[in-house]
């Protein structure tokens, strides 16, 4: 961290601070959305020259964020992932102190446990921003489920993802194994058992099966969690919060929505 990004936080929190409560009210990626062209000489520095998202404090509020908006701030953060213009926001050392005391992510995401998937990466977020589950073929247990009620009903987050990838390397197995009908060693078993109903549905569609049965997962994984009661079915059904099953592709960087 260096005393230009300081002096630049102070600056843009006087500028927010100057446009009022109905500038406040906006999102922290509308503030941070700027074009290349718009930045300053400053900012044009490189990806150290961090936290360029400068936010109005806090710095994750997720307050009067919709499941909208939040949706829009992780498909923004994946374009400039995609174009490799990414911001880094939220990695600063103010960043850390200002969240060492609470946090209010504005997203929850169930994802993959596999290395090439790290959620605040491919959306271009940082410290604060994601509230991350991550078990290999993103499935659901029960200690997830409590880990999203939690995220939801005390963090007041208003967006789940389930992020599934392909060529998942769980499914994979699970689709394997089940052909064959060998068990899986250890507990890997578990996942595979998790994964069946998905392996089950997609096993007769046209295309490439672990494809087809990834994203059945998904959806599937998605469907359980906006279902689940008490706590996240009467949020969904209250339009406080979506849950939504969305595709990487490891080749492209580019995030879907299934
Ligand atoms: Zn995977």
């Amino acid at each position: 961290m260096c005393d230009t990004c300081s002096s630049m936080d102070r600056r843009k929190f006087l500028q927010h601070s100057a446009l009022g409560l109905a500038a406040l009210a906006l999102p922290q990626w509308a503030f941070g959305a700027k074009s290349e062209g718009s930045k300053s000489k400053d900012e044009k520095k490189g990806p150290k020259e961090e936290n360029r998202a400068a936010p109005a404090k806090p710095a994750n509020s997720n307050q009067k964020v919709t499941p909208e908006e939040a949706m829009a701030r992780l498909m923004e953060g994946n374009k400039r992932f995609v174009s490799t213009k990414m911001f880094h926001p939220n990695e600063s050392l103010d960043a850390r102190a200002r969240l060492a005391t609470g946090q209010a992510p504005f997203a929850a995401i169930l994802g993959c446990a596999d290395s090439r998937v790290p959620p605040e990466i491919v959306f271009d977020h940082g410290l604060g921003d994601i509230f991350a589950v991550r078990v290999a073929g993103n499935i659901l247990e029960d200690a997830g489920s409590g880990s999203f009620e939690y995220a939801v009903e005390h963090l007041g987050v208003p967006l789940i993802v389930v992020l599934a990838h392909e060529r998942c390397g769980a499914v994979k197995a699970a689709v394997d194994g089940i052909e064959s009908g060998e068990v899986a060693p250890g507990h890997i078993a578990e996942l595979v058992r998790k994964l069946k109903p998905a392996v089950d549905k997609s096993k007769d569609a046209p295309g490439d099966k672990y494809e087809n049965a990834m994203r059945e997962n998904a959806k599937r994984m998605a469907a359980e969690l906006a279902g689940l009661e008490p706590i996240l079915k009467e949020k969904v059904d209250g339009g406080k919060l979506k849950v939504v099953a969305m595709r990487y592709d490891l080749d492209t960087g580019i995030v879907e929505v299934l």
